[in-house]
């Protein structure tokens, strides 16, 4: 099958079955869902940028399995290029989106997996990287949007996987058969799990011998029996269930999702296995995948930055500020924070090398280095873009009081900017900034890049494991003249 375009994408996902609860109910049509449809719309501009010429180098890529044409999205990177390409593609994504897009983690779950399953079998005399080659060309043949799952509930956090008092917290083998196993367990924050037409399921933390029930990776449909999600609400999210909405949304067309995703006693066929038990392989899947997605977010965060930015400095021109020294300081500023970030994220894929398996793998301090700094500064880009932008974007009425014949007049006079910007336009771009400050689409861009591909100390202690200390001290005491 060709690449599909994002309504052959949207059209696709009305064949599954999902089982999708949201606000306590069970919704058949997720699609239709105003709660969901942002969501899926982000993910359909990754199809639809891939038919477009001037993206194409892009957001297409030539598979190494088949040699045929494949969205980038499917694609193992053959290259550091392909790592410094993907980079850039998210960052598009970025910029036309405004939001967090979701295909990225079945992206870096392919590259992830890949490489560990070649390693696991040189050990283990295992299938599973033939059996996962099997998988992706199915997956770039047919141009499939996959949730590459990695965080589990955990529970109680100073407790592992086998000391739970609930053996749920993690996911777990419950039973081996003859024809495959038997899975049970959830899946916590999944980012574009309802509109992924398959699961990419990885353990979550590196693994001892007697966790080794819950050392395991394997793919299932959305809709396979016994998966079921919960999805998860956002911010601001029922402005979309209002009469009319638009002004009031920010963002009206697109949005990220999250939902909590439930194995109850899932069975997985042998073939769709690629790992199982092999525990001492767990930590090797969980850090490739943490890498290239910590990599991922010196990409997407940086578009949505500069949307941001974009908003921050429309909100001074419409307010008549933009001439001000301290407005123009503080939108350099945010380039430079925004900038940084795309440094990191070229920087760790320039920087990156060949695996065992033959795809490429970005520089792991680099890009634990990259996700750090998305940590700290789209927060300083909010905190800037809110001074910029003023109070209003906090106070404003809503659509309706300036829809209204009785009051709307008073809307539109008192919220006036500078003349030659209509009333409208203000509002519109004050939302938006809230939006990406504080409404929907913060989830995907200040409080995900705290604990998206993982919480600070996450990257602090791989920071720490690469920092090369004794190396450091060696140069000190050559300069030094110690011996
Ligand atoms: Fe992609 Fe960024 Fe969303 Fe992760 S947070 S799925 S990298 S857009
Ligand atoms: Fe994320």
């Amino acid at each position: 099958m060709a690449l599909m375009t994002g309504n052959e994408y949207i059209e696709s996902l009305r064949k599954l079955k999902t089982k999708v609860y949201i606000m306590g109910e069970r919704v058949e049509n997720f699609v239709d869902h105003p709660l969901v449809r942002p969501s899926i719309n982000s993910v359909a501009m990754t199809y639809d940028l891939a038919h477009d010429p001037q993206y194409e180098d892009l957001i297409t890529a030539t598979s190494n399995l088949t040699g045929k044409k494949v969205n980038r999205f499917c694609h193992l990177h053959q290259s550091t290029e392909d790592l410094v390409k993907k980079v850039k593609m998210q960052r598009l994504l970025g910029q036309k989106t405004g939001s967090c897009f979701q295909r990225c983690v079945g992206m870096d779950a392919f590259n992830a997996i890949y490489s560990t399953t070649f390693e696991t079998d040189k050990k283990y005399g295992t299938n599973y990287h033939e059996n996962f080659k099997k998988y992706l060309i199915y997956v770039q043949e047919n141009d499939l949007t996959i949730d590459g799952a990695m965080t589990d509930p955990k529970g109680d956090r100073a407790l592992s996987p086998s000391e739970q008092k609930d053996p749920d917290m993690y996911v777990h083998i419950v039973e081996k058969r003859e024809d495959g196993i038997v899975v049970r367990g959830a899946k916590a924050h999944q980012t574009g799990s309802i509109n992924s037409h398959e699961h990419l399921i990885m353990p979550t933390i590196a693994m001892k011998e007697e966790d080794k029930a819950y050392a395991v990776a394997f793919a299932v449909p959305s809709d396979a029996e016994g998966v079921f999600m919960i999805y998860g609400r956002q911010s601001c999210d029922t402005r979309k269930l209002e009469k009319n909405a638009d002004v009031d949304l920010g963002n009206k067309k697109f949005g990220g999702q999250e939902a909590l995703v439930v194995f109850e006693d899932v069975f997985v066929p042998w073939d769709k296995v690629f790992l199982c038990e092999e525990y001492d392989f767990a930590g090797m899947m969980v850090e490739r995948f943490a890498g290239y997605h910590r990599q991922s977010y010196g990409g997407c965060k940086v578009g949505v930055g500069d949307v941001l930015i974009g908003a921050a400095a429309l909100a001074a021109d419409y307010n008549g500020a933009a001439k001000a020294s301290h407005i123009k300081d503080k939108l350099i500023e945010m380039t430079h924070l925004n900038e940084t970030l795309f440094s990191c994220g070229i920087a760790c894929s320039a920087e990156g090398s060949k695996t065992q398996a033959g795809n490429y793998y970005i520089d792991n301090l680099l890009a634990n280095v990259c996700k750090q700094n998305v940590t700290r500064f789209p927060y300083e880009i909010v905190r800037l873009a809110e001074d910029i932008a003023g109070g209003l974007m906090v106070t404003m009425p809503s659509q309706a009081d300036f829809d209204s014949p009785e009051i709307g007049g008073y809307c539109e006079k008192y919220f006036k900017g500078v003349d030659s910007v209509p009333t409208v336009d203000r509002m519109r771009i004050l939302r938006l900034v809230e939006n990406m400050a504080l409404g929907a689409a913060a989830v995907g861009y200040r409080t995900e890049s705290m604990h998206g591909a993982g919480s600070p100390q996450a990257q602090r202690i791989m920071i720490a494991r690469q920092s090369n200390l004794e190396h450091k001290k060696a140069l000190a005491k050559e300069i030094a003249g110690i011996k």
